[in-house]
């Protein structure tokens, strides 16, 4: 009853929320007109995140040299692993501050994009520990402007107000939440994400699928902008993931799942996600199992467990697919659940994790039960004891 009433008082509130989103800059090439967005907003030094292996590999290099073309000075912070930890937020706060930066470029995957969404948030609070902005609504603050470049089309980072960071001591793996975190620009060019590899491309558009569906789901919060968003990235996923996954050259499917991502990131930053993503982040806090890896393992699942309750939404979405001739409510949920684990074993996504520790499950229950209850508007609301029950089914 409480975390219902706290779920009423927050969909009234974001009623008086300004959510807008990044502006876009999009197509093929469009990373080349970064630069002089950049110029004409007035930046001259730019810290640009990514992470080391596009650093290292040229990725970089023809946005470096059209910066240079037009003296914009620039550093690259590339100490970013895959669920960036504060440590490396903090060593990004310093080259920051050392090369009297004045802007952000987050190019990559969500790694890179939340570990510069964090160093903003550190350079706005320089008082506050990433723990201590870690929840809702802790910046409040202008960061420096941020210009988002997702090559990898999945987290939605590029729209989203969260910044997901793991403290390196404990492995707790937790967002900061906030509106001043969304990017001012996203260039959305497909050609950056042409050369994600076929495993990347698999786990990644199921992390877009699981935003889409957990904030579709979710209802309570979306408006008709969140629930036609998650409609249509599902839909996008259901015609291009396995063709952007069979054929990484496929410039259409590539550019449509860009689009997918960036359509579910904006669909769960007001609609939110859920325990897909409440528990997800204990695997990839305590085992580093990709975030991708964890949201496509946990998805059915979820779903699955939910019951009843999620019949009529995930009924609508096998519909938006075009999946059923006819049927009930119930054979259209479980026929939208089918094709997500027919998808998955196409792509050769397990079906459950092998990494999960007996001995973690109080933590993991502690921690997604901390994350999830009362913020995230879940379809049914789970007590400790249901997360416990959960996690022990996975351990087949
Ligand atoms: P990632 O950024 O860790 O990248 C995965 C791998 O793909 C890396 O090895 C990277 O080098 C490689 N890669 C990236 N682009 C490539 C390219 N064009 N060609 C070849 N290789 C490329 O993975 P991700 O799934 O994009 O991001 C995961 C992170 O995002 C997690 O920390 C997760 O918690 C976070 N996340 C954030 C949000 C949000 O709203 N802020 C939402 C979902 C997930």
């Amino acid at each position: 009853m409480f975390v219902r009433v706290f779920h009423y008082i927050m969909k009234m509130a974001m009623y008086v929320i300004p959510w807008g989103m990044p502006k876009l800059i999009e197509g093929e090439d469009s990373i080349l007109q970064l630069p002089e967005v950049i110029y004409k907003n007035g930046n001259r030094r730019v810290l640009v995140v990514a992470d080391p292996f596009l650093t290292n590999n040229g990725y970089l290099q023809p946005l470096l040299d059209k910066m240079s073309e037009l003296q914009l000075s620039y550093v690259i912070f590339s100490e970013v692993s895959p669920n960036p930890l504060d440590t490396e937020v903090e060593n990004g706060v310093k080259m920051y501050i050392e090369n009297n930066c004045d802007s952000l470029v987050a190019f990559g995957g969500g790694s890179p994009m939340d570990c510069a969404k964090a160093i903003g948030a550190r350079v706005a609070k320089p008082k506050k520990s990433i723990s201590q902005l870690q929840g809702l609504y802790r910046v409040l603050k202008k960061i420096p402007t941020l210009y988002a470049v997702p090559t990898t089309s999945g987290t939605g980072s590029e729209t989203t107000v969260a910044a997901v960071i793991t403290e390196a001591s404990t492995h707790h793996k937790a967002s900061i939440n906030d509106n001043c975190l969304m990017p001012k620009y996203a260039v959305l060019d497909p050609k950056l994400t042409v050369s994600v590899p076929k495993r990347v491309t698999a786990i990644t558009g199921l992390d877009a699928l699981s935003h889409a569906v957990e904030a579709y789901t979710n209802h309570m919060y979306n408006t008709k902008l969140e629930n036609d968003l998650a409609k249509k990235a599902v839909r996008l996923v259901y015609d291009y993931l396995y063709k952007a996954y069979e054929d990484g050259n496929n410039i259409d499917a590539r550019s449509h799942m860009q689009k997918a991502a960036f359509y579910a990131g904006r669909a769960f930053t007001r609609g939110c996600v859920g325990n897909v993503h409440a528990i997800g982040h204990t695997l990839s806090g305590l085992y580093g199992m990709a975030h991708g890896e964890a949201m496509g393992i946990l998805l059915p699942h979820v779903m699955r467990a939910y019951g009843e309750p999620v019949y009529k939404y995930l009924a609508d979405l096998a519909d938006v697919c075009n999946m059923c001739n006819g049927g009930t409510i119930k054979e259209k949920a479980e026929a939208f659940i089918v094709w997500i684990e027919e998808l998955k074993e196409k792509m050769g996504v397990s079906v459950y994790p092998t990494c999960i520790c007996e001995s973690d499950i109080d933590q993991m229950v502690n921690w997604a039960f901390k994350e999830a209850v009362p913020l995230y508007p879940t379809p049914v609301v789970w007590k400790k004891e249901d997360y416990a029950k959960f996690i022990y089914s996975l351990m087949k």
